[in-house]
């Protein structure tokens, strides 16, 4: 199954929508194969964020993403990644769609409320970078014969 990288950021975990998110990939049928709470650090942040490190914006979402503790989740499923990425709806959350997350949760350019990796390789990448290998579980749900009809998985 493929896997992909979300982080339920500050914008989340500040405003008690983080359960609210997580069910919505959930009912989506999407498997949680990883999840945990942690403190996001300039190191770490300066490597996640590199492609964004000549933004005059830069160190203010280092700051936001440091506000509060966050809680990095591995999503698993078919096309997992482009799934998760069409959920997360544009950047800025006054241009997303609405029925994406960004779009029902977020006003905001920065304070968007989740990240998801843009593509499989930067999923892979990004998921060595929060998760250790036995931090990711390889796991069959009982629902799968509901979830995907026999020729897809
Ligand atoms: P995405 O998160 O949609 O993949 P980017 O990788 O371009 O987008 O940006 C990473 C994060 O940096 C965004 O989710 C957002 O929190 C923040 N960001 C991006 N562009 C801006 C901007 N112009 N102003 C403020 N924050 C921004």
């Amino acid at each position: 199954m493929e896997k992909t990288l979300v982080i339920l950021k500050p914008s989340a975990m500040g405003r008690g929508i983080a359960g609210e998110v997580i069910t919505r990939f959930t009912n989506k049928g999407l498997i949680i194969a990883g999840m945990k709470m942690i403190q996001l650090t300039d190191a770490v942040l300066d490597e996640h964020y590199a492609h964004l490190i000549e933004r005059p914006f830069f160190n203010r979402i280092k700051t936001s993403m440091k506000a509060l503790p966050v809680i990095v989740m591995c999503l698993a499923g078919i096309d997992a990644v482009q799934v998760v990425r069409t959920m997360t709806g544009a950047t800025n959350g006054r241009n997303a769609a609405p029925g994406t997350i960004r779009g029902d949760f977020s006003m905001s350019g920065q304070e968007n409320i989740i990240h998801a990796s843009d593509s499989v390789e930067n999923a892979k990448i990004e998921l060595a970078r929060f998760f250790k290998p036995d931090e990711i579980f390889d796991y069959t749900p009982a629902s799968m014969n509901l979830l995907y009809a026999s020729d897809e998985i």
